[in-house]
C-alpha cells in the first residue's frame, strides 16, 4: 500500500478542525501545530503539536512529520512561514500571505489588476485623516492583524478622532460603503492551473461578525459573472495553489467592490460541506496535496448560521431535522462573540 500523504496545518481552531475532518475522508494524515494548547483541532487531527512559534525543537518535529504545510489563518509571521518553507513546501505560498495580511498591499494588488475596492488611503496620523475628509464617514482599519472587525473604528466626522490615539500602528482609512449586500466567492486552484469554484455566497454580518450565509445569493447575472471572473483573475495572478476566498461588497447602483482576500477556506464557505459534493476543505486538501482536480456539483441550496458564545449550550440540547446539520467546534469556553459552531440548513 502506498504511504499516505501527511499534511501539516498551522493553527488549531475550527477552520483547522474542519480541514482535518476533510483530510481524513481523503486518507490524508494531519499534523496540527498550534500555539493554543486548548486548540479544538486536536480532537480532529491525527497528531497535535502544541508549541509557541519560536520553539525550534517543536518546529523541527513538525516539519519532520509532514510532506507539505498549509495554514488555517493568514496572520502568521511571514518569516516563520519562510523558515518552514526551507524544510517543506508551504501552500498557499508565503508570498501571498504577505499580501493578504496587509490591507495596503492587498488593496494595491487588487487595484493594479483593474479591480475596484472601496476608496482608501494610508494613514499614519490624525493629520492624515484631516487631509482626507472626503473619505468620511469612513472606517479606520489597522493595516495588519484585523479579523471579525477587530482593530476597526468608524469615523463619522473628525470629532470621532480620539485625543488619546497615538497611531503607533499603520492604518488605512476606507470610505464607508452603503452596503446593499455582501457576497464571497470561494475558488480552488490546483498546481496545474485548473480552477474549481462555487457560486457566489451571500453574507449577512452582525456587529462585523458573519451571522448568516446563503446560496443562491440574491444578485443579478452580471454581478454573479463578475464576482467569479475577478476571483479567477486574482488567483491566476497570484499563481495560487489552494482555496482562496474573495469577499465583496455590493454598493448602491450594483457596484461590485473587493473588500478583502482570505488566502484560505472561509467561514462563509461552511455551507459547502453539506450543499455540494465536495467541500471547500476537501478542495483545499486536494490542491495542496496535489490529489487532482475535483469537479464541483451542487446538491442543494442552503443557509448557514454561526453559533456564537453561549448560544452553543442550547444547540447542544436541540434535536435536528434531516435537512439540518449542526457542527460543534468543541471549544472549551463559550466566550461572548466567539464562534462555537454552525448550523447548515439545506433548502430546496
Ligand atoms: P475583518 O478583517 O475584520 O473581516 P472587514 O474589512 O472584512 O474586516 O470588515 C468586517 C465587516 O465590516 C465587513 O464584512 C462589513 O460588513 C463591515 N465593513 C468593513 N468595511 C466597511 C466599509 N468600508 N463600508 C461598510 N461596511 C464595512
Ligand atoms: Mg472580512
Amino acid at each position: 500500500m502506498s504511504k499516505s500523504i501527511r499534511l501539516g496545518v498551522i493553527g488549531g481552531g475550527q477552520l483547522g478542525s474542519l480541514l482535518c475532518t476533510a483530510a481524513k475522508q481523503l486518507k490524508v494524515e494531519t499534523v496540527v501545530l498550534s500555539d493554543d494548547k486548548d486548540g479544538p483541532a486536536q480532537k480532529f487531527c491525527d497528531h497535535f503539536i502544541y508549541s509557541k512559534y519560536e520553539d525550534n525543537e517543536k518546529l523541527k518535529e513538525f516539519t519532520s512529520k509532514v510532506d507539505v504545510v498549509t495554514y488555517e489563518f493568514e496572520n502568521i509571521p511571514v518569516d516563520f512561514l519562510n523558515l518552514i518553507q526551507r524544510e517543506k513546501k508551504v501552500l498557499p505560498s508565503p508570498k501571498i500571505n504577505k499580501i493578504a495580511q496587509n490591507r495596503k498591499l492587498e488593496k494595491t494588488f487588487v487595484n493594479e489588476l483593474g479591480i475596484k475596492t472601496t476608496d482608501w488611503v494610508s494613514i499614519k496620523s490624525a493629520q492624515d485623516i484631516k487631509k482626507n475628509q472626503h473619505l468620511l464617514p469612513g472606517i479606520l482599519k489597522s493595516n495588519t492583524l484585523g479579523y471579525d472587525g477587530k482593530g476597526q473604528f468608524v469615523l463619522n466626522s473628525l470629532d470621532d478622532i480620539k485625543k488619546d490615539w497615538c497611531f503607533t500602528n499603520d492604518y488605512i482609512l476606507e470610505k464607508k460603503v452603503d452596503l446593499k449586500k455582501e457576497i464571497s466567492v470561494v475558488i480552488a486552484r490546483y498546481s496545474d492551473g485548473t480552477m474549481s469554484f462555487y457560486e457566489p455566497i451571500e453574507n449577512v454580518h452582525k456587529n462585523q461578525i458573519l451571522f448568516k450565509s446563503k446560496i443562491p445569493a440574491d444578485i443579478n447575472d452580471k454581478i454573479f459573472d463578475k464576482a467569479i471572473s475577478n476571483a479567477k483573475k486574482i488567483s491566476e495572478k497570484l499563481n495560487y495553489v489552494g482555496v482562496l476566498t474573495v469577499e465583496y461588497f455590493i454598493a448602491e447602483k450594483d457596484e461590485l467592490l473587493v473588500n478583502e482576500l482570505a488566502p484560505r477556506f472561509h467561514n462563509s464557505g461552511h455551507l459547502t460541506i453539506d450543499a455540494f459534493n465536495h467541500s471547500q476543505f476537501s478542495l483545499h486538501v486536494s490542491c495542496v496535496c496535489n490529489l487532482g482536480s475535483k469537479p464541483i456539483g451542487k446538491i442543494s441550496n442552503a443557509e448557514m448560521y454561526n453559533i456564537l458564545g453561549s448560544e452553543i449550550l442550547e444547540y447542544r440540547k436541540k434535536k435536528f431535522k434531516k435537512n439540518e446539520f449542526f457542527y460543534d467546534y468543541l471549544k472549551k469556553e463559550p466566550r461572548d462573540g466567539r464562534k462555537m459552531g454552525h448550523l447548515t440548513i439545506l433548502k430546496d
